[in-house]
């Protein structure tokens, strides 16, 4: 049996005729970039999110720099961040000439520990902390970080907080949608991720007019009106084809999320049932967990196990194996290893498992089972 890590084959072919008719609208509009197709998405997404308002971006790598920029956060200024997520969280950081801070990650969700993010702040010189200027929790694998204590902390030293829920469109915390708690959320509709375009596209969600007014600033070159340069922004735009196909799959995300949710339940019953003791499973403490990944920890040799499945037709992924702060680029900000022991044994132990929302029992079984048979 063939069970790979994501399938998005199958997830087009059940709404291809609608995404045929949308793009077909746009060919023969010849309206490409931002426009109508551009603000409906907005709308939508912002409604979606319980947020005021939403522009939409390149990327989501994108849309957590042009909020960085909005916020006004540039050279000499300190944002502090977790060192366990993709790259370009901290990437965005160091793009606009600021410098990331790292917070170590609590063990059991793999979101910023809120006592780690007191520590670091602790372990900042006076000069330092009156720099820091935000702080960028990430909605990991799909479930929202611990967000009053991010909150307060925040409002103690005066940080913006832009939300990162590039895997967590739709999740919430205490009943509140990823993307409208802290200042900013930023979205990624990379195809991988829940709500995916057919190419790279992001959103920014506020509820902030001001922020919102900047964003649509920034995201054209910093021009209002036209050709008059108020900032220094960039080509963050949209275009019409990813927002029209988005806005297709925006319909079916909430079915989509569902649909993981049941897998992910299903896998706890499988492991219960397999009495694996070896496997960690994820813990879902939040609202509502959307299940970017089904990320799985084993203590000892992930990687011979990554490899056993795969000779059993069986997909998987290491999300991430080096942590942000042992990275070349990232040399120069001093961090070494043992700094954030808990983020390096993640980036050692942690296994994403399929999870996509068309995977079948009998898919998820033998998934299960070919573990079973490593371990025996
Ligand atoms: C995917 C992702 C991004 C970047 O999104 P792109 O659209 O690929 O630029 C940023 N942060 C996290 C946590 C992500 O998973």
């Amino acid at each position: 049996m063939k069970v790979p890590l994501l399938d998005l084959k199958q997830q087009y072919a059940t709404i291809k005729e609608e995404i045929r008719k949308v793009t077909e609208e746009i060919y023969a509009s010849q309206y490409f970039i931002l426009g109508p197709q551009v603000e409906r998405l907005e709308k939508q997404v912002a409604e979606y999110c319980q947020a005021e308002y939403a522009v939409g971006v390149s990327s989501g790598s994108d849309a957590l720099i042009i909020a960085l920029m909005v916020a006004g956060i540039g050279a000499q200024d300190l944002v502090l961040t977790t060192p366990y997520s993709f790259f370009a969280t901290a990437g965005a950081i160091a793009r606009v000439g600021a410098r990331p801070v790292f917070a170590d990650i609590d063990p059991g969700t793999y979101n910023l520990a809120p006592v780690e993010i007191e520590q670091a702040i602790e372990n900042l010189s006076a000069d330092e902390k009156a720099r820091l200027k935000g702080i960028i929790p990430v909605h990991l694998y799909g479930q929202c970080a611990e967000m009053d204590p991010v909150l307060q902390i925040a409002a103690r030293h005066g940080l913006v907080v832009i939300e990162d829920a590039a895997q967590a469109i739709g999740s919430e915390y205490k009943g509140r949608r990823a993307g409208s708690i802290g200042d900013f959320g930023c979205f990624s509709f990379f195809p991988s991720k829940n709500l995916g375009a057919f190419g790279d596209g992001g959103i920014v969600t506020t509820s902030s007019e001001k922020l919102y007014d900047g964003l649509k600033i920034f995201r054209n070159h910093g021009a209002a009106p036209k050709y008059y340069h108020r900032f220094i922004g960039g080509n963050f735009r949209l275009d019409a084809l990813q927002a029209g196909i988005v806005s297709v799959k925006l319909k079916y995300l909430d079915n989509w999320s569902r649909a993981r949710q049941a897998n992910a339940e299903n896998y706890r019953k499988l492991f219960a049932d397999a009495g694996l003791e070896q496997i960690e499973l994820p813990l879902s403490i939040q609202d509502r967990h959307i299940y970017n990944q089904f990320v799985i920890r084993v203590a000892h040799k992930r990687n011979d196990l990554r490899q056993h499945l795969q000779q059993s037709g069986i997909g998987s992924e290491v999300y991430y194996p080096v942590p942000l702060h042992l990275q070349e680029c990232f040399k120069f900000l001093g961090y070494g290893q043992g700094d954030f022991p808990v983020s390096e044994a993640a980036a050692d132990q942690t296994l994403a498992l399929p999870i996509y929302p068309e995977l079948t029992d009998d898919q998820q079984a033998y998934v299960v089972d070919s573990i079973k048979k490593y371990f025996s």
